[in-house]
């Protein structure tokens, strides 16, 4: 079976580990990648809408339920094919409710290390006739560092590779265990321990055979690789849908001004696309974290997360505009994207963000210095009520709309400071667009036009001082609204901005 075709090269770079590259020029909407994920998981919401065997939706007249624990299924096929082994293991856990294991990454981490059993026993029939565990353990967690002819070896086959998941496929992904606190590492150690135990209640399970500690902190390291690596995927309407871990995508590197970009066939196979030209031998990337948000905030969660500094050609953009920007170059920086998370001055003016700790802003027409604290307090403020927001759309969606125009009047008022959020200022642009969405659900969509048309402005005026893929990224967001809008002309002048985008993400162009 194949469970990928890829069209790049690997190359070994020593401060990033792997690195995919293209392995001849390649045209915009290229598939360099088509994989179905290793391991995967329906988030807490579509666990009600969807199959949790083959992640189709479902209707009504065709769901098949589990008594025992809530979760559906498309069909009775689907539904016996599950309880076969799996389901079984899993079921008493899904249906304690006091475990909360369908509420977190809990079900993809138990798979991930299910597979992990089922391929590594594999191997260990293979390998070892003395029926002694093959010791890959040493290995998982960290970088192999791999050698010539073994790269050569992922390099020889034909352009378009078929590959086929296996054991060596985790080894190859990174881990930031080093970073754990020792908390994250206890609940780790625990929550593996659980999965162990699960999975020793089947009688065949390899996990039987390990019952050392090795087994314990192999799976821990398998773990951490996975929370670093995993990729959250979204439908064809934009809404995420399921966690995953997609072994070979995950070997290419991040890049907040990535040259490729991820769709979903709606049963969770990952298709990665080009988004701009690529010439031969330039690396192949995509968004780990979310493009739309403000240098400074990509950063933070990259380092976080996923445990790196980012320098990606955005980033030292960023960098270098604000070294300008120190230095007093303020005349030039307009209309930079420093406005990002700009606020607005006394003047009217745009005012940049100069430092971070303590907060200053500078303002680009007269140069006014301002000391931010009160404005870093708003922000926070309004992320967290704006989180609550999100979380509570997915049960009361006209109770968060109101909550989401309270946010966004407040988002409009000043700290006390005396700075108010610029229009591009990325929380105040994340906040009208959650709301657009929201008005779009909640079926008030005059009112959800008429803040469209706002949006529309700011668009229009990012796109032409900075036609970036970033500005482009909060459309491909909002494109299911817009889908569903009766206006006319906001919808043309909004389709004539992301076409290019949304023919190059949405058109199917398969690899074979
Ligand atoms: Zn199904
Ligand atoms: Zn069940
Ligand atoms: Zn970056
Ligand atoms: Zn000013």
């Amino acid at each position: 079976m194949t469970d990928s075709f890829e069209l790049f090269r690997l190359r070994w770079n020593s401060s990033l580990g792997f690195e995919g590259v293209a392995p001849m020029d390649l045209p915009p909407g290229r598939t360099v990648v088509e994989e179905t994920p290793i391991s995967s998981q329906l988030n807490s919401i579509s666990i009600q809408t969807r199959c949790f065997r083959c992640y189709t939706k479902i209707t009504e007249n065709s769901r098949k339920m589990c008594e025992q624990c809530g979760v559906h299924y498309c069909s009775t096929f689907c539904c016996s094919e599950d309880s076969k082994i799996e389901h079984k293991l899993v079921c008493p856990f899904i249906a304690d409710k006091s475990l909360n294991f369908t509420e977190r990454n809990d079900i993809l981490e138990f798979r991930t290390v299910a597979y992990h059993l089922r391929t590594a026993s594999h191997n260990w029939e293979v390998l070892n006739s003395d029926n002694t565990y093959p010791s890959i353990s040493r290995s998982l967690g960290e970088r192999m560092v791999p050698s010539e002819a073994e790269i050569a070896k992922f390099n020889t086959s034909s352009l378009v590779r078929k590959h086929t998941h296996n054991v060596l496929d985790l080894f190859m992904l990174m881990s930031h265990k080093g970073t754990f606190t020792s908390t994250t590492a206890s609940e780790l150690s625990t929550r593996t321990n659980l999965y162990l135990q699960i999975l020793s209640r089947d009688p065949n399970s390899p996990a039987l055979f390990y019952s050392n500690a090795s087994l314990l902190e192999e799976c821990m390291d398998l773990i951490t690789k996975l929370i670093c690596n995993n990729l959250i995927g979204d439908d064809s309407d934009g809404k995420p849908f399921i966690l995953a871990l997609y072994p070979r995508i995950s070997l290419l590197n991040h890049s907040c001004r990535p040259n490729c970009g991820i769709v979903l066939d709606g049963k969770g196979r990952a298709v990665m696309k080009t988004l701009t030209a690529v010439k031969e031998g330039e690396p192949l990337t995509f968004n780990y974290t979310p493009l739309t948000d403000s240098t400074p905030r990509r950063r933070e969660r990259l380092q976080i997360w996923f445990d790196f500094e980012c320098h990606c050609e955005r980033c030292t953009e960023y960098d270098s505009l604000l070294h300008r920007l120190q230095l007093g170059h303020t005349e030039e920086l307009r209309d930079s994207a420093l406005l990002d998370e700009a606020c607005v001055c006394r003047c009217g003016g745009a005012a940049a963000r100069l430092s971070t700790n303590p907060p200053v802003y500078v303002c680009l027409a007269c140069g006014l210095k301002t000391a931010g604290e009160g404005t870093v307090a708003l922000i926070a403020d309004l992320t967290k009520r704006e989180e609550q927001a999100v979380q509570l759309a997915r049960t009361d969606p006209v109770k968060a709309v109101q909550m989401m125009l309270k946010v966004l009047q407040d988002s409009k008022q000043s700290g006390e400071d005396h700075l108010r959020l610029h229009p591009f200022h990325s929380r105040q642009f994340d906040i009208r667009c959650i709301l657009v969405s929201l008005l779009a659900r909640c079926g008030q969509i005059e009112a959800c036009t008429a803040l469209f048309g706002d949006l529309i402005t700011t668009f229009e005026f990012l796109s032409e001082h900075r036609p970036s893929l970033d500005v482009l990224y909060f459309l491909v967001r909002l494109l299911p609204t817009v889908r569903k809008m009766k206006d006319a002309p906001l919808k043309d002048s909004l389709l004539r901005l992301h076409s290019t985008l949304f023919d190059l993400f949405y058109s199917n162009v398969p690899l074979n």
